[in-house]
This record gives C-alpha cells, sequence and structure tokens, in this order.
C-alpha cells in the first residue's frame, strides 16, 4: 500500500504536494533563499508553514513584559478585525461608516478627557501614540510660528521643554522637524518633569512642554497640574504663554477611570492637546493611536486638509495615507462592549495586579521599589546597595529563559548609572500568571545569590525602556 502510493506520488509533483507530509515537501525540505526573491512559486500550504514557523521563533507576547501594546482581545474583536482587514482608514469616501466610527471615537476621548465645549474641538485617529504626538508637536510649533511672525519676530530657533525620561518619539519629533529638545533632566530628587526649575529652560522660542502621563522608564506620572501651576508663575512673571502636550500613550487611557480626581486633561487651561495609543491600554491591537486638541483655535488651520466626503467636506490630518481601519472599528467594538465602567474594571484589576507583584518583590531582600503600578500598572524596581555576584541584566536573562520578557535598562543620561527591571502589566496577565512569574522570580534569584563568582559580564545587553 505504502509503496504504491510512493510510485503514485513521484509520477506528479501535484500528487507530490497532496500526499507529503508538509514538513517533507520541497521548501520545508531544503533551505530557502532568504534576501532574494525565489523564482518559482510554492505551494501554499508550504508557505503559510514557513512564515508561522518562523514567526514562532519570537517569543510569546503574553509573556513580554516589556510591551505595553495589548496582546489580547476577545473572540468578537478577532471576527470584526478579520472582517474588516481590508478597510483604508483614508478612503473616508469609500468607507463612510468608517470614518464616521473614527469621528465618534475621537470625541469619546475629548469628553472622557473633559473638553470644555464638546461641540469646538478636533482629533484624529493615528496609527499610534508616535504619530498622535508629533501631530501635537507640530500643531504647537506652528501656532508659535504664527503668533511670533504676527509679531515680526524670528521662527528661527524653536525649541520643546520636556523631561529627559521622555519616550524616543520625541526625540524623532525634534529631530525630524528642527526642533532643540530642552531636555530637564531626572535626577533622583526629581524622577518626573514636576516644573522644578522649568524657568531655566522656558524661553520666547519655547513652543511647548511635553509633559507625560505615564513615563515609560517607571510609569509615573507627570504632575500636569504642577507644571501648570509653574508655567503660570514663569507667564506672570516674563509675560510668555508656554502650552502643555500631554503624551498620555498609556496614563491618558487609565487616569479617567481609576484617578478620576487626578486633573490632567483638559481641565487644565494650559494643556493644548492630548495623545494616547489606542492599543495600549484603549485595549486595541497594535496600530491605533488618538490626539485631540482643547478646541478647534489650537489646531492651526494650515494643518488641515480637506477632503470631499458624501458630497461634503471632511477635515483631515494626519501624517500617514493609508492605514489600517480595523483598529478604529475595535476601539469603537471597545468602547460600546465595555463602557467607563468595563475600562474601569479592567484597568483596575491591572493595577491590583501590578500592586500585587510590586509589594511582593519589594518584600525581597535584594530589591528596592522606585515605583509601585498604582497610577498606570507599570513599575520598576532596583537592586539594593552591596556586594553580589549578579545583576539585573542576569535576572532579565535568567527570566527569558523560562519565557518571561523582564527587561532591565538603565535610566535617563544624569541617573544612567542606576539600573531598574519593569513589568508592565496588561489585562491578560492574571493574578494567577502573576504568582507563577512571582515564583521565578524567588527561584532565579535564589540560584543568583548561590553564585560563588559572577556572570561574565561582556554578555550583558543594553536593555531597552521603550
Ligand atoms: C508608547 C509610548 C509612545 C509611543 O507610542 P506608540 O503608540 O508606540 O507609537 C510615546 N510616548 C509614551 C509615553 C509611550 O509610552
Amino acid at each position: 500500500m505504502s509503496e504504491r502510493f510512493r510510485n503514485a506520488a513521484e509520477q506528479s509533483s501535484e500528487a507530490q504536494l497532496e500526499i507529503k507530509p508538509v514538513f517533507t515537501r520541497p521548501g520545508e525540505a531544503s533551505s530557502l533563499p532568504k534576501f532574494k526573491m525565489p523564482d518559482g512559486l510554492m505551494a501554499p500550504d508550504t508557505a503559510y508553514q514557513i512564515v508561522h514557523d518562523t514567526a514562532m521563533l519570537d517569543g510569546n507576547s503574553r509573556l513580554n513584559l516589556a510591551t505595553f501594546v495589548s496582546t489580547w482581545m476577545d473572540e468578537n474583536a478577532q471576527k470584526l478585525h478579520l472582517e474588516a482587514a481590508d478597510k483604508n482608514m483614508i478612503d473616508k469616501d469609500e468607507y463612510p461608516a468608517t470614518a464616521e466610527i473614527e469621528d465618534r471615537c475621537w470625541r469619546m476621548l475629548a469628553d472622557l478627557w473633559n473638553a470644555p465645549d464638546v461641540d469646538d474641538i478636533i482629533g484624529t485617529s493615528t496609527i499610534g501614540s508616535s504619530e498622535a504626538c508629533m501631530l501635537g508637536g507640530l500643531a504647537l510649533k506652528r501656532l508659535w510660528q504664527e503668533r511670533r511672525k504676527a509679531e515680526g519676530k524670528s521662527t528661527e530657533k524653536p525649541n520643546l521643554v520636556l523631561s529627559a525620561g521622555v519616550q524616543v518619539v520625541w526625540e524623532k519629533f525634534c529631530n525630524y522637524w528642527d526642533v532643540e529638545a530642552r531636555y530637564v533632566p531626572v535626577t533622583k530628587e526629581h524622577l518626573v518633569l514636576d516644573g522644578f526649575e522649568l524657568e531655566k529652560y522656558v524661553d520666547e522660542n519655547t513652543i511647548g512642554v511635553v509633559a507625560i502621563l505615564g513615563q515609560t522608564y517607571t510609569g509615573l506620572y507627570e504632575p500636569v497640574r504642577e507644571i501648570a501651576a509653574k508655567l503660570d508663575e514663569i507667564q506672570a512673571a516674563t509675560g510668555l504663554d508656554v502650552k502643555i502636550h500631554v503624551d498620555g500613550a498609556s496614563g491618558a487611557m487609565v487616569a479617567p477611570f481609576c484617578q478620576p480626581e487626578l486633573e490632567w486633561d483638559f481641565r487644565v487651561e494650559r494643556v493644548n492637546s492630548i495623545s494616547t495609543s489606542g492599543h495600549k491600554y484603549g485595549l486595541v491591537y497594535p496600530g491605533v493611536g488618538w490626539v485631540v486638541w482643547r478646541n478647534k483655535a489650537v489646531c492651526p488651520e494650515s494643518l488641515i486638509f480637506h477632503v470631499s466626503y458624501l458630497g461634503g467636506d471632511m477635515p483631515t490630518l494626519a501624517l500617514n495615507f493609508s492605514r489600517p481601519g480595523s483598529q478604529v472599528l475595535l476601539q469603537y467594538y471597545q468602547f460600546l462592549r465595555l463602557g467607563r465602567e468595563g475600562y474601569r474594571a479592567i484597568q483596575q484589576g491591572s493595577i491590583d495586579v501590578a500592586t500585587y507583584l510590586s509589594s511582593s518583590i519589594a518584600k525581597m531582600e535584594s530589591f528596592e521599589l522606585i515605583s509601585k503600578g498604582d497610577t498606570i500598572p507599570v513599575f520598576a524596581w532596583k537592586l539594593k546597595d552591596g556586594a553580589r555576584n549578579w545583576d539585573l541584566y542576569d535576572l532579565a536573562d535568567r527570566l527569558r529563559m523560562r519565557g518571561w520578557l523582564v527587561p532591565a535598562y538603565p535610566m535617563p543620561d544624569n541617573i544612567s548609572d542606576m539600573i531598574v527591571q519593569r513589568i508592565v502589566v496588561r489585562s491578560d496577565l492574571s493574578m494567577d500568571l502573576a504568582d507563577y512569574l512571582l515564583t521565578a522570580i524567588r527561584e532565579e534569584v535564589e540560584y543568583l545569590q548561590a553564585l560563588t563568582t559572577p556572570l561574565p559580564s561582556e554578555a550583558k545587553k543594553q536593555g531597552f525602556a521603550h
């Protein structure tokens, strides 16, 4: 029987594809060209298996405690995702329903962030916070340029004031749009931008100040109220009226639900615009961000393009042209499905897991917490002073061997001798999984403590905070 099968298989390559198990087919059985497009075709199942298997070598996203980006959505969302994979967000005329849903989403966010007049706002979806931050920064730059031109003053040397602990997108913004970045150093006393010595950085060429709601290094919030109060003092002393962009990549989707009394949003008058990542605590798979301005007047008309939309006019602003519409539909799905109550429950659940983990880690003899995870569910810790044969990079390596990605990295410039390790808790890290993680940390620390000589240090990687 098997003999006959083999003979038949040899007769035609088509039959061969059908009969041979996937891993012995041509392609799977041989090594593939990696940097040149192959000349011929390949059976679709074989190609699928090869791509699938290569991607299998990535880490398990659920155990990746370095990322802020959603790694779990429910089955309805997965269904919607597939159904809408062909929608292009930019084709507003072609997909007016998706365009309208986009509009509803940023209006909901403006309301959530206490915009003073919901009939006088403008916002947009983006591919993520990076694009949203770029747009917020560009609007500040244009506002400053237009004001300076009207006053007959130079627009040669714009600067932006930000914490040295900003996410890398702000470095890019300053680099790509020729804005001088004025970093306020992070110190042990001032781990976040809190207004301290702000007067030394702000001048007539300052286009704005960035406040981060949920610093990537530690999860700490920058106190927007205090920064604004300091800018009020600066205005009283110098006449300079400097506005704030809140980079709420994570926190803008946590604070409204879990710290509703904290005033960081449009309740603070100096806040010009707010951005967030729909794909972080907005609970959507990667590919969506949002930015909203306080009112139409603070988003310069010169940044807005007008496209025809159902015979009418639709204002758009974005850096990218084509991009997925499906993520916007997923965001709307989450808003409808969860509502304020659902978001509160989910984010609070993550904060509970984060504070459980941080308090357990604080009890371990070797560690000292930098933050607790009670702002956004993100916290960091460092090693206590003292001699030992291991460091946090070694612990990160040991945990990686068990599948957990828990990065170690240096803090920003001024305190870059301080190495920290961080956990980002997302909605899909259950209390139960958190216990497995704690066990892994305890066992690996025990292993490392028992070392009588240091591990080779040249293997140590520079971790990352982004
Ligand atoms: C993640 C993050 C960004 C970049 O956002 P993307 O959605 O990844 O583009 C910017 N700022 C902060 C504070 C972040 O945490």
